[in-house]
């Protein structure tokens, strides 16, 4: 969900910018210079000031007349009065954003070394996620995403269980093994696939095969 704003504020930029006339007072008066500002965000963290407008200001009656930054540059401080978030927060959240990527790419990246050490060095119980149209024959239309269970390893063979239930996408599978669906008894079919160990690492390859999940510790 984008969720976006905006808003405003008024720092005091120069405290004190000489004493000068006042239409209002009457007489000489010292001034200040106000900066009022706008800013955008998203998500209150990717924040940046979209408008400056500096004010001269008698701070005796805080009438105020609008100046150009150019005009009094000489007044203005080498640090900028707007907080820095409000400038820079959409910097900060890049960053951030820069970062996630970062950290899901290389846990992406550790998951697929570890499916290619699954396939490679099988156990009972290891649940594969496949196309299961290319590997049953229960499931005439394509792509049918479902699971197999490795019910055991027979000299070069895998033997699979193939579940009772496929998919049109993957997202229905994913659910499936985040729920631990496949626990339930009826999850698989009767059906059994044999599958000689070159043929799996080959439909690894091709992709048929996309995920193995391994459970490490079972309670
Ligand atoms: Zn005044």
């Amino acid at each position: 969900m984008l969720v976006w704003g905006s808003g405003g504020n008024s720092v005091e930029a120069v405290r004190d910018a000489g004493v000068g006339p006042c239409s209002v007072c009457q007489g000489n008066q010292p001034f200040r210079i106000l900066l009022n500002y706008r800013y955008a965000h998203l998500w209150y963290l990717f924040s940046w000031v979209t408008k400056r407008q500096y004010v001269c200001q008698c701070t005796r009656c805080n009438n105020g007349h609008i100046v150009e930054p150019r005009a009094i540059a000489d007044k203005l401080g080498k640090t900028d009065p707007i907080p820095f978030m409000r400038r820079r927060g959409w910097l900060v959240g890049l960053a951030l954003l820069v970062a996630l990527g970062g950290a899901i790419a290389v846990f992406a990246h550790q998951h697929d070394q570890d499916v290619a050490t699954y396939v490679d060095q099988p156990r009972v119980g290891d649940i594969y996620r496949a196309d299961l149209s290319k590997v049953s024959k229960g499931f005439t239309q394509a792509p049918a995403y479902g699971l197999m269970r490795l019910e055991a390893i027979e000299g070069d063979q895998f033997v699979f269980r193939i579940a009772d239930k496929a998919y049109t996408g993957r997202k229905g599978v994913g659910k499936d093994v985040t729920n631990r669906a496949y626990r339930n008894a009826q999850y698989f079919s009767a059906e059994v696939v044999r599958l000689p160990r070159q043929q799996v690492h080959r439909l690894h390859e091709q992709s048929v095969i996309y995920d193995v999940d391994r459970q490490t510790a079972t309670p």
